[in-house]
């Protein structure tokens, strides 16, 4: 795996228990989501009733079970955790609605993963709290209404326009997560260094900032590297030379490009004057799928500017000669 891979590993897990933040007070950035949901949450609790279902929606590693978590304990409720992919049968979701407790959060993670008949169910029981239960099999199967307690769905979504409709509109409530600008990385990773009992120095903490794409999970991620490198090549600080040092060893450099990222911008520049090229034309000259190179390094290059989509294939911008220290031939996109 990529260490700059938004997705959550083994190890980031591991973290997740000692450095997720626990209240909304303590969330960095996205102030807009913040306000929001504090006047969601603030409503419910005045009126005695569950919330509104809500949806968080953005790229991975954002927040989004952060917050779903925060939810939960603002309202002082437990919360239930599942996912899509694990609700692949309407039986499987029945059990856990069945079971549920009267105001509880239920989270459903990649929610736009679920199978299309526990879709149906999960709309119909966020909308009048009922599931029919099937007993029996064939024709003589009979559906059983279930009266449900009120409870609150929060639903995760990379991909909100892949959720069909009547679901979507099941939700009272979207959060749009965004990427978060450094300097809330900074204000992350700074809570972190001490709740991980280390020290660190300002310069060491943007440094890291300034390298995480936007994405706290990289941030930590790259915070636990350098802290690495500061243990056993340093005196345990977090400072500016661990961080450029340990960030140079797993090949992550000044704006976030891995090897990959930096290959793709090199092809796409040495050997094709910049393009445009076709994806799978690219992907042969960085030795990888173009599957690859379409989902893992494309989206941040186009995200930031280093690449551009055209109807005839990708071409490098101008930020990515500059990046490559190359001079950018004419005509080339800004
Ligand atoms: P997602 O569910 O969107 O993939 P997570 O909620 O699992 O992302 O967040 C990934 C990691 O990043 C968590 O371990 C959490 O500690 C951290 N994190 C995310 N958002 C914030 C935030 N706003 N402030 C502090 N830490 C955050």
């Amino acid at each position: 795996a990529r260490i700059i891979d938004p997705g959550g590993d083994a190890e980031d897990r591991r973290f997740d228990a000692a450095l997720r933040p626990r209240r909304l007070a303590d969330i960095a950035g996205q102030p807009r989501v913040k306000d929001q949901l504090s006047l969601v949450l603030e409503a419910a609790r005045r009126r005695g009733v569950p919330p509104d279902h809500m949806l968080m929606s953005g790229p991975p590693g954002l927040g989004k079970t952060t917050l779903a978590m925060i939810i939960a304990a603002e309202l002082e409720v437990p919360i239930r955790i599942t996912s899509g992919p694990a609700i692949q049968h309407a039986g499987d979701l029945a059990a856990i609605l069945s079971s549920l407790a009267e105001g509880e959060v239920l989270f459903v993670d990649e929610i736009h993963r679920m199978a299309r008949p526990a879709e149906e169910m999960l709309y119909l029981a966020m909308e009048d709290f009922r599931v029919d239960v099937i007993v029996g099999k064939g024709p003589g199967a009979t559906a059983i209404p279930l009266e449900l307690p009120p409870f609150t769905v929060v639903g995760a979504t990379t991909r909100s326009g892949l959720l069909p409709a009547p679901l979507r509109d099941r939700f009272g409530f979207t959060a749009h997560l965004d990427y978060y600008p450094a300097s809330d990385l900074a204000q992350i990773l700074t809570r972190n260094t001490v709740l991980l009992d280390v020290d660190s120095t300002r310069q060491g903490i943007e440094e890291i900032s300034g390298r995480s794409r936007g994405t706290p999970r990289i941030a930590n991620r790259l915070l636990r590297r350098v802290r690495d490198y500061a243990q056993v090549h340093g005196e345990g600080v977090v400072d500016l030379s661990a961080a450029r040092a340990a960030l140079e060893l797993f090949d992550v450099d000044a704006r976030g490009l891995d090897r990959l990222d930096r290959a793709v911008l090199e092809a796409l520049c040495r050997r094709f004057d910049g393009g445009p090229v076709g994806l799978s034309t690219l992907a042969v000259a960085v030795g990888e799928e173009p599957d690859t190179v379409e989902t893992v390094s494309e989206p941040y290059l186009v995200r930031e500017g280093y690449m551009v989509r055209t109807p005839r294939g990708r071409a490098a911008s101008m930020m990515a000669w500059e990046h490559l220290g190359l001079v950018a031939p004419p005509g080339t996109p800004g």
